[in-house]
């Protein structure tokens, strides 16, 4: 693809998907830090059925560096790898509390040295609190369709971010994870994409390689 073509893909989808925003549920910034967490290997409407409890009961930074772990591994049990994200969780509250005088860090160096942040994380966080968009979100949806487009041949998330990063003009950066989340969950679904209806077929090296066998 050329300069334009990238501009062109990303502005059809724009004007396919509008509202695509983040689809997690959240009032404050480590409500967000939380629900990320839970997202892993889990969906966004799985999460939003389990924080509203989770959040009821832990309402400070200070509830969720407190709350005995077994209670914690409870409220979250339905989104999975319960044990582990309520380590993490548990950590994160007190390296918060400790290193950054409990606030959230807006610096992806800072967020990555939290407990169960990674980068994609860390980017979700600094987009949606802080409204900063340093680098995109390489999670599953978009991961396949930069694969599946051509925009990337890289499987490692942060590879094909690094990809995403050049390819496209950096004032798109911040609709890029949104668009391809909405882009995967309704066209380019992952067993089965819906290509003669997709928007950005034209693009797609997937298929192109379909119409020509
Ligand atoms: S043409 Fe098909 S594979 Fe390519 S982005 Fe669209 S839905 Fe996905």
């Amino acid at each position: 693809m050329k300069k334009q073509d990238y501009i062109t893909f990303i502005k059809l989808l724009k004007n396919c998907y509008p509202d695509a925003t983040c689809s997690l549920d959240f009032e404050t910034p480590f409500q967000l830090v939380v629900a990320v967490m839970l997202s892993a290997q889990c969906t966004d409407e799985r999460v939003n059925k389990t924080t509203p409890t989770l959040f009821a009961r832990c309402k400070t930074i200070q509830d969720f560096a407190n709350i005995d772990i077994r209670e914690l591994e409870n409220l979250i049990h339905p989104c999975g790898f319960y044990k582990n994200k309520a380590k993490n969780i548990k950590l994160c509250a007190k390296q918060i509390l400790e290193n950054f005088g409990g606030e959230v860090p807006h610096t992806m160096e800072e967020l990555t040295s939290l407990a169960g942040v990674g980068r994609k994380s860390a980017n979700v966080i600094l987009l949606e609190v802080f409204g900063i968009a340093e680098g995109i979100a390489v999670d599953t949806h978009a991961k396949r369709i930069a694969n599946l487009v051509g925009l990337s041949k890289q499987k490692e998330p942060e590879k094909i971010e690094q990809d995403l990063i050049k390819a496209f003009p950096k004032e798109y950066l911040k609709d890029i994870n949104h668009i391809f989340v909405w882009h995967g969950r309704n066209t380019c679904i992952a067993r089965k994409p819906k290509c003669e209806s997709c928007v950005v077929k034209q693009f797609c090296n997937y298929y192109n390689r379909q119409v020509k066998s």
